[in-house]
């Protein structure tokens, strides 16, 4: 690839803005492109980071590198434009039934799981905000990324660079110039297309198992008598933008006949009956939700590499339900293909899907 030329990303959330922070990173230009939408998965995610995940309690796939790849990113970031949006936090995770507290003492003598767990002590106090039955662990090294913010902070920061631009690329709209390719008279060296869940409508990846789940995310008042962690059981609660908290959330596979940010209300009302049966021992005011699709695949694991009908273009996707997790590392991933031809990791290889 040349890298004279600029790279074209076209999408601008949490997989285009993370590559796009790869490139700067490493002084080589390009264009961001993205259509601005108020609402998007990238915008409303509660952004949480949490190294043991899952009904199975099992460590995050490859946490360790993942989770420096990613503090690294954002904290570089920060430095870079002034803010704080990636926040450590550490995690409250309640016991759903006998069966998981049995799982979680056997889990706990795994030497791997150490660094990321301490032991909760029963508190009376913890019982009076929250259904805690079957008992707790803390879930340490942690965070939650305020993926608003860290977005707008970015956008502003490409304006002034000249690299981002509000509109829309059609893949129909851009003609091929000998290894270069031209988008509204301008010549790029490749096109990464980080279009989230939108993919799916591209018929040259029809054979992708997108596997597009809508979610919910409210944002309540509650009393939590001064908890501060995030606290989980099933569905969760976690501290948000402005000193709010945050609930979520929802995995509805059947929104296509609503739309991506219409919620079924049966689904909602699901929400708020576990968050009040199984989680909350106090009332709580709910003052929004917002409600956006996850770009998830069967399996739950990444899509990125070369789109294979397409010299020069390469897809980025598949991030689900961990994309601030998973983008950093899979960007710099992805420019290293791209820039080096370095072979992809099998394991996030869109192509093993083919
Ligand atoms: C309710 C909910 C809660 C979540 N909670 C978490 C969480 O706690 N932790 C976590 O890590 N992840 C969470 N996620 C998942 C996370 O949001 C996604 O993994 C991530 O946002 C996906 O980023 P993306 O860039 O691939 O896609 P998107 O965020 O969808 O971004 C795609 C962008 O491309 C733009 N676009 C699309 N087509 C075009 C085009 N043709 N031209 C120009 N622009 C285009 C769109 O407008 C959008 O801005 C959550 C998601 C939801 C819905």
């Amino acid at each position: 690839m040349s890298q004279a030329a600029p790279v074209l990303i076209v999408g601008g959330g949490l997989a285009g803005v993370t590559l796009a922070w790869s490139l700067v990173q490493r002084g080589l230009p390009f264009l961001l492109v993205d259509r601005a939408e108020a609402v998007t998965s990238s915008k409303i995610a509660a952004g949480l980071v949490t190294p043991i995940t899952g009904m199975r309690l099992n460590l995050s796939w490859r946490y360790p590198q993942l989770e420096a790849a990613a503090r690294r990113l954002y904290q570089a970031v920060e430095s870079k434009v002034g803010g704080h949006f990636y926040h450590q936090v550490d995690c409250l995770r309640l016991f759903r039934d006998a069966e998981q507290a049995a799982l979680w003492r056997r889990r706990s003598t795994q030497p791997e799981l150490a660094p990321f767990w301490q032991a909760e002590p029963d508190r009376a106090c913890l019982r009076q905000h929250f259904h805690a039955p079957f008992g707790a662990v803390g879930i340490v090294g942690g965070a939650w990324l305020d993926t608003a913010a860290f977005l707008a902070a970015s956008q502003r920061h490409f304006e002034t660079m000249g690299c981002w631009l509000q509109g829309e690329v059609q893949s129909s709209s851009l003609v091929s110039s000998g290894a270069l390719w031209r988008w509204q008279d301008r010549e790029f060296a490749a096109v990464v297309w980080c279009v989230g869940w939108e993919a799916v409508k591209e018929e040259s990846l029809a054979w992708l198992p997108f596997r597009l789940a809508q979610g919910s995310v409210l944002e309540i008042d509650a009393a939590l008598g001064g908890e501060s962690r995030v606290v989980t059981r099933g569905c969760w609660v976690a501290p948000g933008p402005n000193g709010r908290w945050r609930a979520g959330t929802t995995y509805d596979l059947a929104f296509a006949a609503r739309g991506p940010h219409e919620p079924d209300p049966a689904v909602l009302e699901h929400l708020h009956a576990r968050l009040r049966r199984t989680l909350l021992q106090q009332p709580y005011d709910l003052r929004g939700v917002q409600t956006a699709v996850r770009p998830a695949m069967e399996g739950s694991g990444m899509a990125i590499g070369r789109w294979p009908q397409r010299a020069g273009h390469f897809v980025f996707n598949g991030l689900g339900s961990k994309g601030v997790l998973r983008a950093p590392w899979a960007a710099e991933h992805l420019l290293e293909v791209m820039l080096h031809g370095q072979p992809l990791d099998p394991e996030v290889d869109l192509m093993r899907f083919a």
